[in-house]
């Protein structure tokens, strides 16, 4: 079968085979299908969606177009946690480095911002001489070392996926639930993975916006994962306002340095520690859920955790007690009277980028000293003239980003609803 006829057999809704998948992703790694036909098909695939095994298929094949790590006999259990991203997300500043601590081990590739979301990389180039290029060889002597390691991906891993995802930003085809599936899972089992917990958002400050697209997702997930033989469970969580209190480089260095002693804000602790759960459960690290959490925050509060940061760092050329600058201090209040109904989280990183804290552009340098915190959430009653954030900005605060910062706060009578941080958890590990 030809390229041609393979594109019309997804546009007309068959489910392709493996073979028609393989062929067609080889084809286009190899530069014998030209991007105009990948394009197609990814409009197709975008328009007719995909079955489980179809994605898993995709998945392989992307996969399989790079190269996997591989580890030493007889060493711990290898473990990640992904995220689709959100506003003030530093889960992964804590996670490594505390469940190394537990005995596991975390080859984490992590990535750059995203939209307005902030990537754990830029985050961690806060910290003075930090390495985010480390070669698969790096990685993995590192990992079996010191325990975990967070870098930027590399040429040789799922080199499919980077030209796929080339074609699908500038064809209208990101917002794919089995393309997106197969491009994070191409690169998550990449890692050689015994266990992988998700943490996939919903609302304002995530990639997805309406829940029933996450909760699709997430779903799609941890089917891929596990036909792929890796234990996966993904945690359904909301952002409809930024995790912890800070946003930006330095200041959420700041704020995983205070939640690595336990010191967090509970939110962020919260979902540390649940997302810690998954992964010691499903890696047959703990005997009980009950267990797993007492030993997550046993190396917390035991500051064991933060001294496996310093050594991650230092292993990757950064020095953890270098001063990290942080830009002046302004505040911006409200004018009203109220509840916080909503909050745009992501209007809020938004506000961050145009202060130089994210790219506008590709390869656009990162100012990590300019962030905001947060001084007030979702239900918190205000007062005129009370505080909403403060800014942390390089330039004098101009009107428009005031403007930009108050709009991202819906202050009305009506009170706000209840929503729990995890809404719900997919996949079939131990953890009730
Ligand atoms: N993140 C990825 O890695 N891939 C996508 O397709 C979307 C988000």
């Amino acid at each position: 079968m030809n390229p041609t006829q393979t594109i019309a057999r997804k546009r007309d809704g068959h489910s392709l085979t493996r073979d028609e998948i393989a062929a067609f992703v080889r084809g286009f790694v190899q530069g014998e299908i030209p991007d105009y036909q990948m394009s197609a098909m990814a409009m197709a695939i975008f328009l007719r969606g995909m079955n489980d095994d179809e994605t898993a298929e995709l998945t392989r094949e992307m996969l399989l177009s790079g190269t996997t790590l591989r580890w030493s006999a007889n060493t711990p259990p290898k473990v990640d946690k992904h995220s689709t991203g959100g506003i003030g997300d530093k889960t992964s500043l804590i996670l490594a480095p505390l469940l190394a601590c537990c005995g596991l081990q975390v080859p984490m590739i992590s990535g750059r911002g995203l939209g307005a979301t902030g990537g754990t990389l830029d985050k961690l180039e806060s910290i003075p001489g930090f390495r985010t290029d480390l070669t698969p060889q790096e990685m993995c002597d590192q990992v079996e070392r010191v325990g975990c390691v967070i870098t930027g991906t590399t040429d040789e891993i799922a080199p499919a996926d980077r030209k796929l995802y080339a074609l699908r930003d500038v064809t209208a085809t990101v917002a794919s639930v089995p393309l997106i599936t197969a491009s994070i899972m191409s690169k998550k089992l990449a890692e050689g993975l015994d266990a992988l917990v998700l943490d996939v958002k919903w609302g304002s400050g995530a990639f997805m916006k309406s829940l029933d697209l996450a909760r699709a997702l997430s779903k799609s997930l941890v089917a891929v994962g596990n036909q792929m033989g890796v234990p996966t469970t993904a945690l359904l969580t909301d952002m409809n306002q930024p995790l912890g209190r800070m946003v930006g480089g330095t200041v959420e260095m700041d704020e995983s340095v205070a939640g690595l002693t336990g010191h967090g804000p509970a939110d962020l602790m919260q979902l540390v520690v649940a997302l810690g759960t998954e992964l010691l459960v499903s890696a047959g690290a703990a005997a009980s859920v009950d267990d797993a959490r007492r030993r997550l925050v046993d190396e917390l509060n035991s500051g064991r955790a933060l001294e496996k940061l310093h050594e991650m760092v230092k292993a990757q050329g950064g020095d953890l007690d270098a001063p990290r600058p942080l830009a002046d201090e302004s505040t911006v209040s409200t004018a009203d009277e109220g509840l916080i109904c909503s909050i745009d989280a992501e209007r809020l990183g938004l506000a961050v980028i145009e202060m130089g804290g994210g790219r506008k552009r590709l390869g656009d340098q990162i100012d990590h000293s300019v962030g905001l915190q947060m001084l007030v959430r979702i239900g918190d009653h205000v007062q005129p003239g009370q505080p909403l954030v403060h800014l942390y900005a390089a330039q004098p605060v101009s009107q428009r980003l005031r403007g930009l910062v108050q709009q991202a706060f819906v202050i009305g009578r009506d009170a706000a609803e209840e929503r729990p941080l995890i809404l719900e958890r997919h996949g079939e590990s131990g953890v009730g």
